[in-house]
């Protein structure tokens, strides 16, 4: 029997086939989770520069799933809309009877500007995408987990969060916003045997990361392949992250290896940070 054999799982932002969230899904499907993709349909009618949204690509996120035998639902809601965050619950309940694990993946910014340019309207919006989103999921989510006996919660964070990140003011404060969320439900929830931890995901290989670094190499006047190796020699481990690198890590944090383990910031950025990767000396 895997690990996650009669548990369901419901992942926030899950519609991007190659985005962290839709790996997630995949991967906790393989552990034997049956799991519920959900996403936002269309871009923001305010903000259409901002891609956001996965129409078309929900379904075959769903679809690639069930070809590997694995059970899942797809459904598109909105997560800053509390009325859609409650119809997503109640929809998945009414399915698959409860939930055992919520992924808090779903995030993102209408894009990076210097301080005094920074608008009211993207300051809001990025945080009801990744701040207000994760505490209307977690509230909607939690009475089954109790009712059930116990959950496992994962917030998809950002190493923004604890360095802060260049021009990406709102992103960076709602990302350290779920940190201390994260940490206030894990001392309420404990009492219910439901563990949440946080995840502060690096430099990882997305459509997301490509259009953040596009930006980049634009105001910089560089290119991407550029920036991705300055990253990559700036990381111990040499590489920029895959999806793949954090679905392991949410797997884990899913399952029941890690049931002594909540209230945790986990960082997963191949030791950007530690110290000077480039100055490695060459021992033999
Ligand atoms: P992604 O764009 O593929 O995933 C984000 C998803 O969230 C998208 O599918 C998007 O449509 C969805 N979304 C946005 N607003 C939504 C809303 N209001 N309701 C429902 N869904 C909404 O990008 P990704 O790189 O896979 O990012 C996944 C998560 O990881 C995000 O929270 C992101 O902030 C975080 N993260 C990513 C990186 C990275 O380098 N890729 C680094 C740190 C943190």
């Amino acid at each position: 029997m895997s690990k996650l054999t009669g548990k369901v799982a419901l992942i926030t932002g899950s519609g991007r086939k190659n985005g962290i969230g839709a790996v997630c899904a995949r991967r906790l499907a393989v552990e034997g989770a049956s799991v519920v993709v959900t996403d936002i349909d269309t871009s923001f009618s305010d903000f259409p520069n901002y891609k956001v949204g996965a129409k078309d690509e929900l379904v075959l996120v769903k679809k690639d799933i069930t070809s590997m035998g694995g059970k899942a639902l797809s459904f598109f809601a909105d997560i800053t809309k509390p009325e859609a965050v409650k119809k997503l619950v109640e929809d998945t309940i009414k399915e698959f009877g409860k939930i055992d694990i919520l992924v808090n993946n779903a995030g993102g910014s209408p894009g990076p500007a210097p301080l005094t340019q920074f608008t009211m309207a993207a300051w809001e919006k990025t945080l009801a995408i990744n701040l207000t989103g994760t505490f209307l999921c977690c509230r909607e989510v939690v009475p089954s987990m109790i009712g059930t006996g116990g959950g496992k919660i994962v917030n998809i964070s950002s190493r923004a969060a604890n360095n802060g990140a260049l021009w990406m003011h709102a992103y960076s404060a709602a990302k350290a916003g779920m940190l201390g969320l994260t940490r206030s439900m894990a001392l309420e929830l404990a009492q219910f045997n439901i563990c949440v931890n946080a995840l502060c995901p690096g430099d990882i290989q997305t459509e997301l990361k490509q259009w953040g670094l596009e930006m980049e190499a634009g105001i910089k006047g560089t290119t991407v392949e550029a920036l991705k190796e300055e990253i990559a020699r700036a990381t111990p481990l040499g590489r920029l992250g895959t999806p793949e690198d954090v679905a392991a890590l949410v797997a884990f944090l899913a399952s029941p290896d890690s049931d002594y383990l909540t209230g945790e910031i986990i960082n997963i950025s191949g030791g950007y940070g530690l110290g000077n990767a480039t100055a490695r000396p060459t021992f033999q």
